[in-house]
C-alpha cells in the first residue's frame, strides 16, 4: 500500500470555508501514544487517589481510635487515683481505729518498690494494680482484727461498772470504819448510798445475775458477775427484782431500796469486787465518762 499520510477534513456547519490537515503516519502514532498516555496517566491519578483517600479514611480512623484509647487511659488513670487515695484514707482510718482497740502495731499490706528501669507502662499499671489488689486484702485483714479488738473492748467496757447503781447521798465510804451498829472498828467492804425507799436499783455493768436472795447481814443482795473477773453487790434492798442466772445490761433494775438485813436506815450497800476482794467502788465511778 504505501499509503505515507491521512487528510483530517473539518467541516464547519456555516458557510465558512473546509479546513484540511496532512497527518502523516508518524504523526497519527505520536498522537495514538500520546492519546494512550494520557489515558494510562488519569487512570494511574484516579488509582493513586481512591487508595490515597482510603489510606487517609484508614488513618482518620486509627486516629479517632487513638484518642478515644487515650481517653479510657486517663480516665482509667484516674480511677486508679482515687482508688489509692481512697485505700490511704481507709488504711490511716484503721491505723486510728487500732490505736483505739489497743492493738500495738499492724501490718497495712503497703508494698514498697515496685518498679524497675526497663517496665513498660503495662508492666507498671498491672504492678499499681497488683498493689492495690494487694493493700486491699490487707486491709480487709486488718479491718477483721480491729473489728474483733474494738468488739472485745466494747464488751469490756461495758461489763466495767461505771455508773451510779442509784442516785443519792454517799453516807459511807470504803474500808476501816465504826460499825454503825455494834460501835467496832471494821472494815466497810462497800460504799453506802443513802436514798428514798423503793427507788429503783440499776445494775452498773453488763452482766449475769449470780446470786438473788437473803445473803445475812447484806439482808435482800443481789450479785452480778460481769466477766474479767468483776462481781457487783448490791445490798439491804426491800425487794429483788432478778433470777439468778438471767441477763442484765447496764442500767437494768435490779431490786429497789429497802433496809433489809443489817441496817440502820434506807440505804443502798453497793460492792464492787475483782477476783472475789472488794476495791473501792468510787474508782470505778470516777472512771465513768458520763455518771
Ligand atoms: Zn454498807
Amino acid at each position: 500500500m504505501g499509503l505515507k499520510h491521512h487528510t483530517v477534513i473539518f467541516v464547519p456547519h456555516a458557510r465558512a470555508r473546509f479546513r484540511k490537515w496532512r497527518i502523516t503516519n508518524r504523526q497519527l502514532a505520536i498522537l495514538g501514544g500520546g492519546l494512550a498516555i494520557l489515558l494510562v496517566g488519569s487512570l494511574f491519578t484516579t488509582w493513586s487517589f481512591l487508595t490515597n483517600s482510603i489510606d487517609r479514611a484508614e488513618l482518620e480512623r486509627v486516629r479517632t481510635e487513638n484518642d478515644s484509647l487515650r481517653q479510657i487511659n486517663g480516665s482509667f488513670e484516674d480511677s486508679i487515683r482515687d482508688l489509692e487515695h481512697q485505700l490511704d484514707q481507709f488504711e490511716s482510718k484503721t491505723r486510728e481505729l487500732a490505736i483505739v482497740a489497743g492493738i500495738e502495731s499492724l501490718e497495712t499490706g503497703q508494698t514498697a518498690g515496685i518498679g524497675g528501669p526497663n517496665q513498660s507502662e503495662q508492666d507498671v499499671e498491672n504492678g499499681r494494680l497488683e498493689e492495690l489488689s494487694g493493700r486491699s486484702d490487707a486491709l480487709r485483714g486488718t479491718l477483721t482484727t480491729v473489728g474483733d479488738a474494738l468488739d472485745e473492748r466494747r464488751r469490756w467496757i461495758s461489763a466495767t461498772p461505771a455508773t451510779t447503781p442509784v442516785r443519792g447521798i454517799l453516807t459511807s465510804g470504803f474500808g476501816y470504819r465504826q460499825d454503825p451498829v455494834s460501835g467496832k472498828r471494821s472494815m466497810h467492804q462497800g460504799v453506802d448510798i443513802s436514798t428514798a425507799p423503793g427507788r429503783p436499783v440499776l445494775a452498773t455493768a453488763d452482766g449475769v445475775v449470780i446470786t438473788a436472795e437473803r445473803v445475812g447481814q447484806l439482808g435482800k443482795a443481789v450479785y452480778v458477775s460481769h466477766g474479767y473477773g468483776l462481781v457487783t453487790r448490791y445490798g439491804h434492798l426491800s425487794s429483788i427484782d432478778v433470777e439468778p442466772g438471767q441477763r442484765v445490761l447496764r442500767g437494768d433494775p435490779v431490786g429497789r431500796v429497802g433496809s433489809t438485813g443489817k441496817s440502820t436506815g434506807y440505804h443502798l450497800h453497793y460492792e464492787v469486787r475483782e477476783n472475789g476482794r472488794a476495791v473501792n467502788p468510787i474508782a470505778y465511778l470516777l472512771e465513768s465518762p458520763a455518771g
